[in-house]
This record gives C-alpha cells, sequence and structure tokens, in this order.
C-alpha cells in the first residue's frame, strides 16, 4: 500500500485518558482513508498509555505509532513536536490531523514549519477531491474547508505539493464513529529520541481547573441570545434547562457582554454541539452561531421576529416575546413532570 496515502492522526492524551477529540479525528480519518483507499494511522507520545490506546482500534485506528517515556507523560511543545515530526518523516502519512485544541495549536504549527509544508487551521470539513491548477490536476487531494473573512465565506484550502497535508480540527466539530469492540490497533512502539536540552520548561505543578458546564455531552441545550439577555430572561433559559435536564448555552455577544462565561458559548468560535433538543431563544441565527448547532438533531427557535434567519433551520419556531414563552414553557414541563 503507498504509505503516502496514509491519513495520521495526533493522539492527544490528558490525565492519561485520550481525548474525546482524536477520537472524531480518528472518526473522520477513517472516512477519508476509505475515499484513499488506504490506512488509518495515529501518533501517541506519553506514558504508561498501552491500555488505553488499544480502545483507538474501536475508531478506525489501524496501527499507532507510540512513543512512550516518563518525561512525556505532560505535554511540552519542544519534545512533542520532535517527536510527531520524527514519526512524519519516517513513515511519511499524505495527511496528518489536530484538534485546534491548546495543545494543537501549539505543535501543528512547529511540526508544519519543520516538515515546510501548509497547515490549514480551523477546518470545518474534510474532503477528499480533484484540484486543477493551470495545466496541472491534483487527484486525490484533501480539501480543508473552513470559514473566512469573519465567516462570509467558505474557503477550501489545498496543499498539494507539499506532503503531508496537515490540518487542525476543532472539538466537536467532526462526528464520533459508534465503537467497534471486533477492531483492533497495531501498537508499534517507538524509540524516544529527544536530549535533555530539548526539554526547555520544567513542570512544576498542574493546577486542574473542573468545567462547570458541558455544553458537548448536554442532550438538551436552552440557549440564550441578545433577545433573552437580560437577567431575568436569563434566569427563565436556566430555569428551563433544569427542568429539562439540560445545559444552558448562549451565543457571542452574551459572553462578549460578560453576561455568561465563554464555555457557554456555541458556534463557530465556541462549541459545537449536537444535542437532541436545541431551544433557541432570542437568538437571529446568524451562520457563526448555526455553524455551532445546526446539526442538532430537533431545534426550537423563540423569537418575535418571524423573519428571523434561524426559523430556516428549526423545526418548530414559536414567533413571540421570549420572557413569555419560557415562562409558559415551564409551567408546562414543571406540570407535565
Ligand atoms: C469571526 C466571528 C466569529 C463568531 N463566532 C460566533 C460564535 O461562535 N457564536 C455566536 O453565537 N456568534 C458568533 N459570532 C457573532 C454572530 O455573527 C452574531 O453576531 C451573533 O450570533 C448574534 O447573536 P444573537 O443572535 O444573540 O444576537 P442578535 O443578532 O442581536 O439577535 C437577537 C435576536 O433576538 C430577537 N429578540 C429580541 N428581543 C426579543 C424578545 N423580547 N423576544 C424574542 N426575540 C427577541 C431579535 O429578533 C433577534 O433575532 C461571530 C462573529 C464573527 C465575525
Amino acid at each position: 500500500m503507498d504509505n503516502q496515502k496514509n491519513v495520521m492522526v495526533f493522539i492527544e492524551s490528558r490525565n492519561s485518558k485520550v481525548a474525546e477529540v482524536s477520537l472524531e479525528l480518528l472518526s473522520a480519518a477513517s472516512r477519508l482513508a476509505q475515499e484513499l483507499g488506504s490506512s488509518v494511522e495515529a501518533v501517541a507520545l506519553g506514558h504508561n498509555l498501552e491500555e488505553e490506546l488499544k480502545a483507538l482500534g474501536h475508531y478506525g485506528c489501524q496501527r499507532v505509532y507510540y512513543t512512550d517515556d516518563e518525561r512525556l507523560s505532560h505535554f511540552t511543545s519542544v519534545p512533542y513536536a520532535k517527536t510527531i515530526t520524527r514519526i512524519i518523516k519516517q513513515y511519511k502519512p499524505g495527511v496528518v490531523l489536530f484538534g485546534a485544541t491548546t495543545m494543537g495549536r501549539d505543535v501543528a504549527p512547529r511540526v508544519a514549519s519543520a516538515l515546510k509544508c501548509g497547515l490549514t487551521a480551523d477546518c470545518t470539513d474534510l474532503q477528499i477531491g480533484e484540484h486543477k491548477i493551470k495545466e496541472i490536476t491534483y487527484e486525490n487531494t484533501l480539501l480543508q474547508i473552513r470559514p473566512a473573512f469573519g465567516g462570509n465565506i467558505v474557503a477550501t484550502i489545498v496543499s498539494p505539493e507539499s506532503v503531508p497535508s496537515m490540518a487542525t480540527v476543532r472539538e466537536g466539530v467532526m462526528k464520533m464513529n459508534l465503537p467497534d469492540p471486533d477492531k483492533t490497533v497495531e501498537i508499534i512502539q517507538e524509540p524516544c529520541v529527544i536530549d535533555e536540552d530539548d526539554f526547555l520548561t520544567e513542570i512544576l505543578d498542574i493546577v486542574r481547573e473542573e468545567k462547570q458546564v458541558n455544553l458537548k455531552a448536554a442532550q438538551i441545550i436552552v440557549s440564550a441570545g441578545m433577545g433573552a439577555s437580560d437577567p431575568e430572561t436569563i434566569g427563565l433559559a436556566k430555569e428551563l434547562a433544569k427542568v429539562l435536564g439540560g445545559e444552558l448555552g448562549c451565543s457571542r455577544p452574551v459572553v462578549d457582554s460578560g453576561i455568561l462565561d465563554k464555555e457557554h458559548q456555541v458556534g463557530q468560535t465556541g462549541i459545537t454541539v449536537r444535542p437532541n433538543l436545541y431551544i433557541a431563544c432570542g437568538i437571529s441565527g446568524q451562520i457563526q452561531h448555526r455553524a455551532g448547532m445546526s446539526e442538532a438533531k430537533r431545534i426550537i427557535a423563540i423569537n418575535k421576529d418571524p423573519q428571523a434567519p434561524i426559523f430556516a433551520l428549526a423545526h418548530y419556531g414559536i414567533v413571540g416575546d421570549v420572557k413569555d414563552v419560557l415562562g409558559k414553557m415551564i409551567k408546562a414541563y414543571k406540570t407535565k413532570a
């Protein structure tokens, strides 16, 4: 098989657990590899991760190149970038994917720069296709799709002349496959070829701040926009979320105005969610918001403007004052419960 077509995913681990974004990327990589007729590979670094890595097979990973060293237990930029670069040079995949997380955003540009190849940040879609420049046609090229110019256009970016094509993808954007426990992964141990001098930083202590809100995992989200941003209406949205056993989300201006914390923000620069039910309260439905919630299974929109773009996406629309509607919904659900 032609190695240069393989799709490789950088496996992030935090607290000795593989990050969800890596499983989402493996699911996306499986789809791309199927189109390319190639394999899904992964590169993992850490310490005592072997048991955890076995689960990568369930998500379609066929081989993982694993460097085990106590010094790699916690992420540090230079040792990680050097190790990943070495593995890519050795196994020559055609595509390499990173999560657009703090870790991915730190390490991916270092690797791209060392390999002198392109990197597209924050992709929202990845496809395999053809690209023509003048007389040359590049086939089976990675089409790296992402919003550009403030979300006003969707750009397709290609880098067919530099191998591998590299991209970062935000958490929650790629749909995770259902795990198949019958699928296994081959774990290939790789030596740790890093000098002590490469460890430029020393980790003295790790302080973890637990997330108060887990929007990504929520099955029901009640989301407040600027039309529901006064304290009383936000309180009602929060109460409805509680009554329904869901979480409170919001649009970006609600965060920018300091009303709610960023961890509540849904959208292109917030969190991508796929709940069973999304109730958009006083949200106009601009493209940047829709980018984060359009794949909700059911969408209810409450807006006083019947022309609001959110209604084009909603399965059920309620035209009215959000405060009145929320009050009635809370009463109805409480009575039903
Ligand atoms: C690069 C970039 C990234 C962005 N990323 C994000 C992102 O991640 N997430 C995001 O949400 N936005 C994002 N935005 C901002 C986005 O473009 C919109 O400005 C934003 O989504 C609008 O928020 P909103 O719908 O709450 O407010 P508005 O657009 O002000 O809409 C308020 C809505 O409430 C309705 N309303 C008002 N009063 C009532 C009432 N009493 N009852 C019922 N309805 C009422 C109005 O009719 C209106 O439709 C981004 C923008 C840029 C340029």
